[in-house]
């Protein structure tokens, strides 16, 4: 008679959020459990041996959209319907996903029991709630922002529209189309529109002296983004706050809008943008205590929830956090590599315990290469620094760049 095949225990791993933080964490976790080098980590050399523990792994991604929004393209993708097209990817379509031991679900996670490990989550289009049972958490749901610094949409289809409308909208201007904010969002966003569309007037108003003035950047940096501006064909209004829109007539009787600044000026214009970021963590559906005041993660250098919070080792939040909040999407891989890695550090530590009599629970591992069953090895975690200002501009065809070198 032959053997019987061990039984192979599954680690489920929930992952809520599938952009860049959340694919992130999903797919160099499946890396590392297949036995392979993360790819978001160092690339061995040759020469270089490595024997990595692999496990089975159960990987849930819970999205409130239907696919991958490219966030950063959002100012092009408002400008251009040919583009728009490429900004969001449905998880379907994503090649990378198309996986056994993953899966995409679409809906919204609303609250987490970290002491049972269940999440709760309510499905695109259902009222019914369902729950999803973990053994690993990670929250990389970012940020929620308004429109038009991204689309509200939640399906492609839908946000095809959004988009067409909005191009459409500010394209036909007469009087050209006035964005208010001079932050980063609005800087794009003017230079975007008229690079695609060199015809039309497009003018940025901010109520500040300098652009960029809620970043903690050099004054180079913001005054160089004024110049970029300005060359790119943008007018570029400092120091003008507005006050109220009202709907007029044109001289010859077309209907269009004045628009009125606190300093007394006023404009015409047919549309007016507003790009006045106000974006908010989307964490509701944490416990209170893993919360700053602001709604951010108290994330811990090792990414995980704060001490305080049960089973902290089991869960890595990436993306929001106060320590290093991901304010840049390759801040947010980063974080996102960093979470997959330490999940891997403690799949390990877990298998190890169970081997040596500490857990009754049964071994959770296809297979272990790189241990011996008698002295446990302790797990390397790695550990987020703070992450430095640092920013990276396009301002039609050029662009402003500042950080640390290397970073
Ligand atoms: C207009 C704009 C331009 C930018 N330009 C740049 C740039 O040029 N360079 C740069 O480095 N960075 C840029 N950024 C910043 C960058 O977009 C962010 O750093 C990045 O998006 C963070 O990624 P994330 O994965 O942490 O979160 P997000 O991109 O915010 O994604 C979070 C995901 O979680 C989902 N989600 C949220 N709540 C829930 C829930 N309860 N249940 C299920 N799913 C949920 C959302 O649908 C979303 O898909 C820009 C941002 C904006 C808004």
């Amino acid at each position: 008679m032959g053997s019987m095949p061990e039984p192979v225990n599954v680690t489920r791993v929930l992952v809520v959020g599938g952009a860049y933080g959340g694919l992130s964490v999903a797919l160099n976790l499946q890396d590392l459990c297949r036995g392979l080098p993360p790819r978001c980590g160092e690339k061995p050399t040759d020469d270089e041996q490595v024997v990595v523990a692999q496990f089975a792994l159960d990987i849930t991604i819970v999205d409130e959209r239907d696919g991958y929004y490219h966030t950063i393209g959002s100012p092009l993708a408002l400008a251009s319907e040919a583009f728009a097209e490429k900004c969001w990817v449905k998880y379907d379509e994503i090649p990378a996903l198309q996986s056994p031991d993953i899966r995409v679900l679409q809906g919204s996670v609303k609250s987490v029991d970290p002491e049972r490990k269940v999440a709760s989550y309510v499905g695109h289009g259902s009222t019914e709630t369902t729950e999803l049972q973990y053994d690993y958490f990670v929250a990389a749901s970012g940020l929620r922002r308004v429109w038009p610094v991204v689309p509200q949409s939640l399906r492609r289809k839908q946000y095809l529209f959004e988009a067409g409308d909005h191009i459409r909208a500010v394209t036909a201007a007469k009087h050209g189309v006035v964005i208010v904010g001079g932050g980063a969002v609005g800087i794009e966003m003017a230079a975007e529109l008229k690079l695609v569309h060199p015809h039309l007037t497009v003018t940025l108003v901010h109520s500040r002296d300098k652009l960029l003035s809620s970043e903690s950047l050099p004054d180079e940096v913001k005054d160089r983004s004024l110049d970029l501006l300005r060359d790119a064909g943008v007018d570029v209004l400092m120091s003008h706050r507005l006050e109220r829109t009202e709907k007029t007539t044109d001289d010859a009787g077309g209907t269009c809008l004045r628009v009125h600044f606190t300093n007394g000026h006023a404009m015409l214009a047919d549309n007016v943008v507003m790009a006045v970021s106000r974006s908010v963590p989307s964490t509701t559906y944490l416990p209170h205590s893993a919360l700053d005041e602001e709604g951010y993660v108290k994330i811990q250098a090792n990414l995980t929830f704060p001490p305080t919070t049960p089973n902290p080792p089991t869960t890595s939040p990436s993306a929001t956090s106060s320590a290093g909040r991901a304010k840049r999407c390759g801040a947010a891989m980063h974080m996102g590599y960093f979470a997959a890695h330490n999940i891997h550090q403690h799949m390990q530590l877990q298998q190890q315990q169970q081997r040596l009599g500490k857990d009754d629970s049964p071994p959770r591992a296809q297979e272990q290469k790189t241990e011996t069953e008698t002295e446990p090895k302790r797990p390397q975690y790695l550990e987020l620094k703070e992450i430095p200002p640092m920013i990276g501009l396009a301002v039609g065809k050029q662009a402003v760049l500042t950080g640390p070198r290397g970073a």
